[in-house]
């Protein structure tokens, strides 16, 4: 900024009580939670597309998929891991023989080992007692060991699950080898301040080497946790491009590196100049369209169509954006419509080298807003139909379903 002394900046007052990590590495997770999105899937080419861009703005560490889900998943991770990327190449694997020996085959560095930690996951999902869990990590994390790779233990659930069992589960991951600890808030439950309790006391119990996080956003915190782990030393957050991932999705890359940079001046090693191509491509590629006010990529992030902001906006952008577009590799807009004011007309004009006397742009005002006021609402309702009916219900329709029923042959059962 120009002139810093235009607006108080009061991260520095809390600068004291913020630990960031000496470096971050940005995990991304777009091509394995990012594709469990419902309805999105990518082929092995567009998770390279994705995995090539991701690695050339920076990223470190990138979580190719589950070879062991299908043999299409396998190809694609091999083909990433093969592809001579700067970042590090991860896939993942449940506690399970056989999906750790199909990360082994698959030629990455680093595996990522998950198992679940909460009594519900273990009663009702494993269907596993906590001593079958223990066992089934140590056997997991010293075979993975053994063949060479980077290690990151993962418990699914972590922070609702009693304390004593996961401090007894991670020390045995770390113990084994295990090189990385993720923490995940699978279900999106935790609050930066709980969440910084939580941390600190697993720092305190289990003093990881290196402390990584995986937050999810079904209350809208996700980027809210993951800055506040950041500032409790963990290294290695787990990001989405766009926010994609299972239900309300994961904490977004953009903003938990825009928001590094931006609010506390920290350089994460992120070309953050090409973050909105990123996510146009993985808009194009996943089918999720970025919505409107999403922070930092969606349409509307930098656009302007009030009287009031168009006029201080052209004055001074600092007055209503806190940062530049072009940090993100985008252009500010202004919207003609009925917010507009007559300083965004002056300007507009200015474009074909036009000005007017005020009377006249007085009309020219009440036109534009009488034009954009009268616009058809069909056109609107049509769109938000399709929109709904894509997204309400992704997958096979019923018809679709029902159809594969009946060519496999199954029959109502006769009385
Ligand atoms: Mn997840």
């Amino acid at each position: 900024m120009a002139e810093p002394d235009l607006v108080e900046n009061y991260h520095s007052a809390t600068a004291g009580e913020r630990h960031l990590p000496e470096s971050i590495t940005v995990w991304d997770e777009t091509l394995r939670d990012g594709e469990q999105t419902p309805g999105v899937r990518f082929s092995p080419d567009e998770k390279l597309r994705v995995a090539n861009l991701l690695s050339e703005i920076g990223v470190g560490v990138i979580d190719a998929g589950i070879p062991v889900v299908s043999e299409d998943e396998a190809r694609a991770v091999r083909t990433i891991a093969g592809a001579g990327l700067r970042a590090k190449i991860l896939a993942s694997a449940r506690t399970v023989p056989q999906d750790v020996e199909a990360v082994i085959a698959s030629g990455v560095s680093h595996i990522a080992i998950f198992v679940a930690a909460s009594r519900v996951h273990l009663k009702y999902k494993l269907k596993m007692e906590p001593e079958q869990v223990i066992e089934a990590t140590r056997r997991s994390v010293e075979r993975a060991k053994q063949a060479g790779l980077h290690v990151a233990f993962v418990t699914e659930d972590t922070v609702r699950a009693p304390f004593d069992f996961v401090e007894r589960l991670y020390r045995t991951a770390q113990d084994a080898g295990a090189e990385r600890l993720v923490v995940a808030d699978t279900v999106g439950v935790m609050t930066p301040l709980t969440f910084r309790w939580y941390l600190g006391e697993f720092v305190r119990r289990i003093r990881p080497a290196d402390l990584s996080v995986h937050c999810h956003n079904d209350f809208g915190l996700a980027t809210a946790n993951t800055l506040t782990a950041l500032e409790c030393g963990a290294r290695t957050p787990h990001v989405c491009v766009n926010g994609l991932g299972e239900r309300a999705g994961n904490a977004s890359l953009e903003e938990v590196v825009v928001a590094l940079e931006t609010l506390y001046g920290y350089r994460t090693g992120i070309r953050t100049e090409r973050l909105y191509e990123l996510s146009r491509l993985v808009e194009e590629l996943s089918g999720i369209p970025v919505p409107p006010n999403r922070a930092l990529v969606g349409s509307n992030a930098f656009s302007h169509e009030a009287g009031i902001h168009t006029h201080g906006i052209l004055a001074h952008t600092l007055t209503y954006e806190p940062l530049q577009p072009s940090v993100v590799g985008r252009r500010r807009s202004m919207i003609l419509g009925k917010h507009t004011g007559k300083a965004a007309l002056v300007e507009k004009l200015k474009e074909r080298g036009l000005s007017a006397p005020d009377p006249v742009l007085a009309e020219l005002l009440r036109r534009v807003k009488g034009e954009a006021e009268h616009r058809s609402k069909a056109d609107l309702e049509r769109f938000l139909d399709d929109y709904r009916r894509r997204f309400d219900r992704p997958g096979l329709t019923d018809e679709e379903f029902w159809g594969l029923v009946e060519a496999v042959g199954i029959a109502p059962v006769s009385a």
